[in-house]
């Protein structure tokens, strides 16, 4: 007997959004929720899957958190699921969030300026 079987390492993105104030930058965004695992297949279809984490990712400035394994197993399964910022470990920080940038001229500026110092544009 002849098995066709592979070992691949996926990512899925689960069914999950929740509005919130992003931690990281302080805008408006989404929690998106991702399951990465690792999965057996035996003539090309999925029989096994072990090895499953679970990361949050914000809409709003791509910041990635791990979330813990009970509250990614909710997520997956669609329970009612409220992530706290207590929940979540950072991994990685999106950009910065304290440059801020014209809109108007592209200038750049880590300094609390409100208003642009080259075209006097008002910065968000
Ligand atoms: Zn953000
Ligand atoms: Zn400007």
């Amino acid at each position: 007997m002849f098995f066709i079987m592979g070992i691949a390492s996926k990512t899925d993105k689960l069914d999950f959004n929740q509005n919130v104030i992003c931690p990281n930058c302080g805008r408006y965004g989404r929690y998106e929720a991702f399951m990465e695992y690792t999965s057996l297949s035996l003539f090309f279809i999925p029989v096994f899957k072990w090895g499953k984490k679970y990361y949050v990712k914000t809409s709003c400035c791509g910041s990635t958190y791990s979330i813990n394994r009970e509250l990614g197993r909710k997520i997956e399964r669609n329970e009612d699921v409220t992530l706290e910022e207590q929940d979540l470990h950072i991994i990685r920080p999106g950009y910065d969030h304290r440059i801020k940038r014209c809109l108007n001229c592209g200038f750049e500026t880590i300094e609390d300026y409100r208003y642009c110092p080259k075209c006097s544009t008002i910065l968000e």
